[in-house]
C-alpha cells in the first residue's frame, strides 16, 4: 500500500487525493467476483470498467492467449507484413456486421485510439473527396470519447477538457436529448425532434460544407447513462444525409451485447458510417480496439489519390496477435453461448430490481439505463428535481460505502449517478445482492446527511 501511494500515478484521479485515500488493491478475479489484497471479496458491478463482459478469469480465453503466445507473440501489420490472427479477426468482425455496409476494420489498442482513428479517417475521406473545407466535428454535451486530443476535443464534459485547452479547432457541441435534464420539454418524442433540430441548426450555422462528421455514443455511458428518445437517431441520420455529414457511432462501451443486442447502434436505430469498438471485443483481457469503416468510406480511401501518401495512422501494437487471438475466442464464446441474449435477460432483471429497490427512495430522482447498463441518479429534491451540492460528493460516497459492503459500482461525475454494468454472466442472485447492497449504502448516506 505504501508503494502504491509512493509510485503509482492513477489515471482519472487527483494525484494528491490518491495519496490520502488509498485505492483498493485488487489481487484476484473469478467470474463476477474480485478480491483485494486484504482478502475482501466484492461483486464486480461494473465489469472492470464497462468491459469485462465474460467475467473474470475465463479459462477458455486464457488458454487461447497462451496458445498464441506459443505460436507468435508479436508481429506488426504495417505495410509489408501481416499475421493470421489479424486476418481472421478482421474477416470475423466484418462478417458479424453483415448485412450492414461494413468494409474493414482498423485496429488499435484502446477506445481513445479507436476514436482518434475514426476522426482521422473522416478528415482524410473529405480531403480525398476534394472537400478539404469539411474538417469540423459536432458532438454531444455529456459525451465521452476518450482522452486523446481529438477525443478530448469532442468530449462533452468540462472535467476532461479544461486542463488541456486549447483543444482541436473546429469542434462544436450540441445539447444531448436527456429527458431528465433539459430546458425544452417533458415529452421525450418532442425532445428527440428538438435535439435533432439543434444538430441541423448547428450544421447550417457552421456551413454544411465545413462539417466532416457528427460523433456520439448510441447511449451515453460515462456522461451519465443517457438513453436517447427512440426517434432521435433516425432523425439524426436523415439530417446527416441531407447535409452529407458522416455519422460516427462510438460503440466502445456498447458493442458486443452490452445493450441487449450485438451492437448498440441496432438497439437505438443509429446507422453510422464509422464505428468504434473496444472493451467487449476482448472482454478487457488484453487491450484491443478498432475503427470500423463502411464501404462508402473505404472505397474513397482505397481508390483515392495518393496526394496525402499512405494512411498516416497506426500503432506498433495495432492488431497485436495475442489481442487478436483473445478477441477471436471472446467473439466465438459470445456468439456460440448467446452472451447477447444473456445480457438482454439479465438487463431486464436489473431494471426490475432497480425499480423495486430504488423507486420510492427519497434520494432517487431517476432510474435509467438500457440492456445491462443501469443507473440511479441521486438528487436533493426529487420534485423539482434539484441536484445535491457537488461538494457533498453523494454518489462517490455511495460508491465507497457499497465497496466496503462488498459491491463495486461507479459514481459518474456528470450528475450524482451510480452506474451498474456487471459481467453478462451475472446470476439472478448476484444481481439481487448487488442492487440490495447499493440500496443499503444509499440508505446509510441518506442517514448521514439527515435525509432518513
Ligand atoms: N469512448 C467511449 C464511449 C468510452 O466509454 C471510452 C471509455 O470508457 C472511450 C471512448 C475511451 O476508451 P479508453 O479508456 O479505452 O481509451
Amino acid at each position: 500500500k505504501a508503494d502504491n501511494a509512493q509510485y503509482i500515478w492513477h489515471p482519472m484521479a487527483h494525484p494528491g487525493a490518491m495519496k490520502k485515500t488509498t485505492p483498493d488493491i485488487i489481487a484476484k478475479g473469478e467470474g463476477c467476483w474480485i478480491w483485494d489484497v486484504d482478502g475482501h471479496k466484492m461483486l464486480d458491478g461494473v465489469g472492470g470498467l464497462w468491459a469485462c463482459n465474460l467475467g473474470h478469469s475465463n479459462k477458455v480465453v486464457k488458454d487461447a492467449i497462451v496458445a498464441q503466445m506459443d505460436e507468435l507473440p508479436f508481429y506488426n501489420v504495417f505495410r509489408g507484413t501481416t499475421h493470421v490472427r489479424a486476418i481472421e479477426l478482421s474477416k470475423r468482425l466484418v462478417q458479424m456486421m453483415q448485412p450492414e455496409d461494413v468494409a474493414t476494420v482498423m485496429f488499435s489498442n484502446g477506445g481513445s485510439d479507436a476514436v482518434e482513428g475514426a476522426l482521422k479517417v473522416a478528415r482524410q475521406y473529405w480531403k480525398l473527396k476534394g472537400q478539404a473545407d469539411r474538417f469540423k466535428f459536432i458532438s454531444l454535451r455529456q459525451g465521452y470519447h476518450g482522452v486523446h486530443f481529438g477525443g478530448m476535443s469532442v468530449n462533452g464534459n468540462t472535467n476532461f477538457r479544461r486542463a488541456y485547452e486549447p483543444l482541436l479547432p473546429g469542434c462544436f457541441h450540441i445539447d444531448t436529448p436527456w429527458a431528465y435534464h433539459n430546458p425544452y420539454t417533458d415529452d421525450p418524442i418532442r425532445l428527440g425532434q428538438i435535439c435533432a433540430e439543434l444538430l441541423e441548426r448547428e450544421i447550417v450555422f457552421q456551413g454544411p460544407d465545413t462539417v466532416a462528421a457528427f460523433i456520439a455514443e448510441p447511449v451515453q455511458g460515462a456522461g451519465g447513462v443517457i438513453v436517447p428518445p427512440p426517434n432521435y437517431w433516425p432523425l439524426v441520420r436523415q439530417i446527416c444525409d441531407k447535409y452529407g455529414v458522416l455519422l460516427i457511432a462510438d460503440e466502445v462501451v456498447t458493442a458486443f451485447g452490452r445493450l441487449g443486442q450485438m451492437f448498440g447502434t441496432s438497439v437505438v436505430g443509429m446507422e453510422p458510417d464509422l464505428m468504434t469498438i473496444a472493451k467487449g471485443l476482448t472482454s478487457a483481457y488484453i487491450p484491443l480496439s478498432g475503427s470500423i469503416v463502411s464501404e462508402k468510406i473505404w472505397n474513397v480511401l482505397r481508390d483515392g489519390s495518393e496526394k496525402y501518401g499512405a494512411f498516416g495512422h497506426g500503432y506498433t501494437y495495432s492488431a497485436h496477435p495475442i489481442a487478436a487471438a483473445c478477441a477471436l475466442k471472446t467473439l466465438e464464446i459470445v456468439e456460440r453461448d448467446d452472451y447477447v441474449g444473456m445480457a438482454a435477460k439479465q438487463g431486464r432483471l436489473l431494471h426490475q430490481l432497480l425499480q423495486t429497490h430504488f423507486a420510492d427512495h427519497p434520494l432517487v430522482g431517476e432510474i435509467r439505463g438500457q440492456g445491462l447498463i443501469g443507473a440511479v441518479e441521486l438528487v436533493a429534491d426529487r420534485d423539482k428535481p434539484e441536484a445535491f451540492d457537488p461538494s457533498l460528493k453523494i454518489a462517490p460516497r455511495v460508491a465507497k460505502r457499497s465497496m466496503e459492503l462488498g459491491v463495486i459500482t461507479r459514481a459518474l461525475p456528470a450528475a450524482d449517478t451510480v452506474a451498474f454494468s456487471p459481467p453478462f454472466i451475472v446470476t439472478d442472485s448476484e444481481l439481487e445482492t448487488m442492487v440490495k447492497t447499493v440500496r443499503k449504502a444509499v440508505d446509510e448516506i441518506a442517514k448521514e446527511i439527515g435525509r432518513m
